[in-house]
């Protein structure tokens, strides 16, 4: 199934539904903060996916991802959770499809999620274990359903296999950034100027 939007080939309702919702009334092909160009092609996407808890492990070693920023929003760790909470939904969403084609994914709001499983408090490491496990599962499952088979989003309309990808792939694309601009080197943390020092890193 192929969908013509404004020259915008092969974006499904279901992925213009998501980009407005994100950007507004006219989403750019390419994320204005993090780059993901909306164009990837499914193989990228899946690829990109399956590679991103080694790039994160990578992103957090030595670092702790626990501090929260001062504006109270989600630590790096918290991204963790999300991401590993949202492979294992989507592939549960591929089981969906694999037996139901075409039917309603059952929607949720990931902030509910967050606060009821308190992501900024959890532990770091099974979140690692987590994300890995869930990605994994993930892209296997993908590799077992045709990237044009179908579901209907609740609030988006029809959507294929290949852009619920895409929009996984900027999920993980935009948040591994969120993770290296929160995580914190250790002696940032512990560390107070000397009295009378500029206070800079050496
Ligand atoms: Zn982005």
């Amino acid at each position: 199934m192929t969908w013509f939007n404004q020259g915008m080939p092969e974006w499904s309702p279901f992925l213009v539904g998501g980009l407005t919702w994100i950007y507004g009334s006219d989403p750019p092909t390419t994320c204005p903060s993090c780059s993901f160009r909306w164009d990837l092609p499914f193989a990228a996407a899946v690829d990109l996916v399956s590679t991103s808890p080694g790039r994160i492990e990578r992103t957090l070693s030595g670092r702790d991802a626990t501090v929260r920023p001062v504006d109270g929003t989600w630590n790096a760790g918290a991204y963790v959770w999300h991401l590993a909470d949202l492979a294992r939904c989507w592939s549960e969403r591929w089981v969906q499809v694999a037996h139901e084609p075409g039917s309603s994914l059952v929607g949720f709001d990931p902030d509910d999620l967050a606060a009821a499983r308190n992501y900024p408090e959890l532990p770091v490491a099974p979140g690692l274990w987590a994300v890995r496990h869930a990605v994994d599962t993930l892209v296997e499952l993908t590799a077992a359903v045709a990237p044009e088979a179908h579901f209907q989003h609740g609030d988006w309309g029809t959507g294929t296999i290949a852009d619920g990808m895409r929009w996984l792939a900027h999920e993980f694309h935009h948040h591994e950034q969120d993770m290296d601009a929160r995580a914190v080197q250790p002696q940032r943390i512990d560390r107070a100027p000397l009295a009378g020092s500029t206070g800079m890193e050496t």
